[in-house]
């Protein structure tokens, strides 16, 4: 199928059929205009012939990139034109497409960066400093020839194998360029193509050279890896290349199988990207996908083992949790709300089982939906990617209980709206009261009160709330100043029911 498709598109692309966008027709008149042969490149053709979306286009010429996007834009009327000419680029932006233009180049390294040193070339030149062969496809635009596909490194062949192989010789690519290791796997997992031999040894072998590339080139790649359809398959490549342990090494330290007296524990880094790839069939978040990758982070350092339990992993959520914004900063993430989602998500992972496996209480359901707010069916989502047993059986029992703590849950929710609440008096309220400063006992106030509404000692009510506290507060030999005994309504700020 995937044959037929890319050669039934590689003749229409011949007969000039996705070439119609004003965009070509332009590029090419000012082309023949100026006397200067341009071309599409790359990313766009290769998606155009496999069938794939994508609004950036790149266009490069014999000569400069930068006069033929200045009368393109021109041409087509679009005032937005953006020229970098330390790079002797340029970049239009039509409709919704982002055109690039360049001139054509060759480029040298030295071994210390992956910036390479750059002057004009021909088109071959510009099509072998090309991370992959099936990136180097070039569809010339000009008249005599329009539409024409320019492949000398076979590309097309390999776009048919699904196989991502180098223009030229493998190590030298890696090594000039080491993030193009990267791209290849990511390139893998996007298109689920395999990686040639030759070309994944060399990264194999080139691994070390990972270290010129900056954290956040590193990480933008990793983002994508999470973002595919099936990122299980950039996290096998990535720790059989090696590179793995060099870029992530928490989630290689989940590697490994240990056995005592009989006893095994599972491997958890497997068992994680199959929880990942499970939740990635039910969303496309990036940030609940880097939850789930860590939410067993820190199962290594938590690891035990007693003859009673076997093998246990206690506190492995908390401890996680706490490695989320290690993890983050290290790697350059954002450090804002979508890391304390991550910490969050991380932190609260075993609540859901653990209620799955017990008679629920209300309290302990009114718990749950108090701390995980609205990240509620985003944690319950994650609870269910986490069954992995391969017995049909067991994964229906789990499935089912989940489905019984989401019934219980909306019930709760519709009876007590904890969901997003804040308890009915206020921290201020409590220092006001009894004249503290922020202090421990405000604390032990505040928690009393939240504590009783989600054990369903008292109700989500302002008056017993009040009462609850003076009483409290007088096993603690506090007293009210006066005029305080009774809730004043105009005092508060903070409460919603
Ligand atoms: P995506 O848009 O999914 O990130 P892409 O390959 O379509 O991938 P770019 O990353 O913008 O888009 O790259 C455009 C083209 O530039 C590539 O197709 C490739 O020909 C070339 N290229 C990009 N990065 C490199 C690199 N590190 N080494 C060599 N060629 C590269």
């Amino acid at each position: 199928m995937v044959i037929l498709s890319v050669l039934v598109n590689k003749m229409a692309i011949e007969q000039g059929e996705h070439l119609n966008h004003p965009v070509f027709k332009s590029v090419s008149s000012v082309a023949q205009e100026l006397g200067q042969p341009a071309f599409v490149i790359g990313g766009y053709v290769r998606d155009l012939i496999l069938q794939r979306q994508s609004k950036d286009i790149d266009i490069v010429t014999l000569g400069s990139g930068i006069e033929l996007a200045q009368k393109v834009a021109a041409l087509l009327g679009s005032k937005k034109i953006q020229i970098f000419r330390t790079f002797g680029t340029a970049m239009i932006r039509y409709h919704d497409f982002d055109i690039e233009f360049v001139g054509a180049r060759r480029e040298s390294y030295s071994p210390d960066s992956r910036k390479p040193a750059v002057e004009s070339g021909t088109l071959e030149d510009d099509q072998k400093r090309r991370d992959f062969t099936i990136n180097a496809l070039a569809i010339s635009l000009n008249p005599e020839n329009f539409g024409e596909l320019i492949d000398p490194f076979n590309g097309i062949q390999d776009l048919q194998d699904r196989l991502i192989r180098t223009p030229r010789e493998p190590d030298a690519t890696f090594s000039d360029d080491p993030l193009r290791m990267m791209r290849a796997i990511r390139f893998a997992t996007q298109l689920k193509f395999h990686i040639e031999g030759e070309t994944f040894t060399s990264i194999t072998r080139n691994r070390e050279r990972i270290s010129i590339v900056s954290t956040e080139r590193i990480s933008d790649e990793l983002n994508k890896i999470i973002l595919s359809p099936k990122p299980s398959i950039g996290f096998r490549l990535l720790d059989e290349s090696g590179l793995l342990q060099l870029i992530f090494p928490e989630l290689h330290a989940l590697k490994g199988i240990e056995e005592k007296n009989g006893i095994r524990h599972k491997d958890n880094f497997y068992h994680t990207i199959r929880v990942l790839d499970n939740i990635c069939q039910n969303t496309d978040d990036l940030w609940l996908r880097w939850a789930t990758l860590l939410h067993d982070i820190a199962k290594p350092v938590t690891k035990r083992f007693d003859r009673e339990n076997g093998w246990t992993f206690h506190g492995h959520n908390h401890h996680g949790a706490r490695m989320v914004p290690v993890i983050f900063r290290r790697m350059k993430l954002p450090m804002n709300e979508k890391m304390k989602f991550v910490e969050k998500i991380v932190n609260l992972h075993m609540r859901p089982i653990v209620l799955s496996q017990e008679i629920v209480t209300d309290s302990a359901v009114r718990r749950l939906l108090f701390e995980a707010g609205d990240d509620i069916d985003d944690l319950m989502t994650l609870c269910e990617a986490d069954i992995t047993s391969g017995i049909r059986e067991k994964v229906d029992r789990y499935l089912n209980n989940f489905q019984l703590v989401r019934q219980k849950l909306i019930e709760i929710e519709e009876k007590d709206r904890v969901r997003n609440w804040q308890p009915p008096i206020s921290g201020e309220e409590i220092m006001e009261v009894f004249d503290l400063a922020p202090s421990k006992p405000v604390g032990i106030l505040k928690n009393r009160i939240k504590d009783a509404i989600l054990d369903g000692i008292i109700h989500n009510d302002r008056e017993e709330a009040w009462e609850l506290m003076i009483r409290s507060a007088a096993e603690m030999g506090l007293s009210p100043k006066p005029g305080f005994e009774k809730p004043l309504t105009n005092i508060s700020t903070q409460h919603e029911n």
